[in-house]
C-alpha cells in the first residue's frame, strides 16, 4: 500500500480511516473522495480530496490514473435502513458503484478492499455463532446488494486475479461522524442522549442481539487485512468480524456504570426492528483470527467508557 484512493470518505468509516491512513502512509499518499464537500472538514482540508460520484466510471478511472494509486478502498454505499426506503437507488449506488470500482482495480491492477455487512445474512441463517460460510438469503435490498457484492469481489479475484479483500462489518460505534442510516445506529445515538438528556428511547426492542464493534477496531481490521500475507488467505472477501454482541438493555446497563440515573424507554421502529430480527445474534469470526490475526481490543464497557469520555469533550461546548 503506497498510494491509496478512498470513496465515500466523508462517512462514518471514511472520515476516521482517511485520517489514520494519512498518519500511517503519508498525507499526500491518501486521496480522499466523496460525492459531496463539507467545508472545514479535516479530511478535505488536510490532504488530497476530489469530488467523485462512484457511479461515474470515467471520472473514477481518471482520478485513479492521475494520482497513480496502487490501492482502492471502496466505501460509498447506501446503508441498511435508508436502503429499505430507497431500494432502487440502493441497487444503483451499491452495485454500479462497486462494479466501477472493481473495473478500475482490474484495469490498473490495484489492491482492493470493500466492506460487506452482517446485513448479508438473513432469517434462515443460523443466528448464533453464525459460521463464515453459511446460508445467505437476506430479505433487505441492502443485504441483496451486499451478498451480490461479496460474490462479485470473489469473481473478480478468481476470474481476473484482482487482489480483492473484504470483511462483514457488524454495527460500528464511533463518536467522530454520525452513522449514515444503518440498523445499529441506535447504539451510537444512545451515548449522545445519555450525555444530553440522561435517557434514551430505543427504536430496537429489548432482547434483540446484534454484533457490534468500536471504530478503532474496525480501522485496524481494514489495515490488517490489506497488509495480510495473501498466502494465508483461504477466504478473501467478506470475513466475519465482530468484537461484541449485545441487546439494548445491556448497553443501557453499561452506560449506568458511568451515569447511574440513565433511563431507557422504547418506541420500536418497525422498519429497523424487522431488519434487526433478520440478522444474526452473534457471528463467528474465527476465520479472520486464523487467516490474518484479527484481534479486536474493545469490549462493551471499555467502549462505553471511551465513548462517554470522548463525547463529553465533543459535546461540552453546547451541553
Ligand atoms: P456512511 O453512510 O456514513 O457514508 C457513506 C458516504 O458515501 C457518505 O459520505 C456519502 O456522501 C457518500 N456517498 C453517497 N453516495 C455516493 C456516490 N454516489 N458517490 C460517492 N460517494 C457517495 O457509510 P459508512 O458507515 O461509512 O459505511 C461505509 C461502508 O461500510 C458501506 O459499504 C457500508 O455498507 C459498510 N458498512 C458500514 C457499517 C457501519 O456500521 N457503519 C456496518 C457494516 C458495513
Amino acid at each position: 500500500m503506497k498510494k491509496i484512493l478512498i470513496t465515500g470518505c466523508l462517512g462514518q468509516i471514511g472520515s476516521e480511516l482517511t485520517i489514520r491512513l494519512r498518519k500511517d502512509y503519508g498525507t499526500e499518499n491518501v486521496i480522499a473522495t466523496d460525492i459531496r464537500k463539507i467545508d472545514g472538514n479535516p479530511v478535505i482540508e488536510a490532504g488530497p480530496f476530489e469530488i467523485l460520484d462512484v457511479t461515474d466510471k470515467e471520472k473514477m478511472l481518471q482520478i485513479a490514473k492521475e494520482y497513480n494509486v496502487d490501492t482502492f478502498i471502496h466505501l460509498a454505499a447506501l446503508l441498511s435502513a435508508v436502503a429499505e426506503t430507497k431500494p432502487q437507488l440502493a441497487w444503483d449506488l451499491n452495485m454500479n458503484g462497486l462494479v466501477n470500482a472493481l473495473e478500475t482495480a482490474r484495469e490498473l491492477n490495484l489492491l482492493f478492499f470493500t466492506p460487506s455487512s452482517i446485513g448479508a445474512f438473513g432469517p434462515e441463517t443460523p443466528a448464533k455463532n453464525t459460521p463464515q460460510d453459511t446460508i445467505q438469503r437476506p430479505t433487505t435490498m441492502y443485504g441483496v446488494t451486499k451478498v451480490a457484492g461479496e460474490l462479485l469481489c470473489d469473481y473478480y479475484h478468481t476470474k481476473f486475479g484482482v487482489n480483492t479483500r473484504g470483511v462483514r462489518f457488524p454495527g460500528l460505534i464511533s463518536y467522530k461522524t454520525l452513522p449514515g442510516g444503518g440498523t445499529t445506529d441506535y447504539a451510537v445515538e444512545i451515548y449522545y442522549e445519555a450525555l444530553k438528556n440522561k435517557q434514551y428511547t430505543s427504536p430496537i426492542s429489548a432482547g434483540t442481539y446484534m454484533d457490534m464493534m468500536y471504530m478503532p477496531d474496525a480501522i485496524d481490521a481494514i489495515i490488517k487485512l490489506l497488509e495480510a500475507d495473501p498466502k494465508r488467505l483461504v477466504h478473501r472477501n467478506a470475513f466475519n468480524i465482530t468484537a461484541m454482541s449485545f441487546e439494548p438493555e445491556q448497553i443501557a446497563d453499561s452506560i449506568r456504570k458511568f451515569i447511574p440515573e440513565f433511563k431507557m424507554n422504547y418506541a420500536i421502529d418497525p422498519v429497523r426492528q424487522k431488519i434487526a430480527d433478520s440478522w444474526p445474534d452473534n457471528i463467528d469470526s474465527s476465520c479472520a483470527k486464523k487467516e490474518w490475526d484479527f484481534a479486536p481490543q474493545y469490549h462493551l464497557d471499555k467502549m462505553t467508557e471511551d465513548m462517554l469520555e470522548k463525547l463529553t469533550k465533543k459535546l461540552g461546548a453546547f451541553l
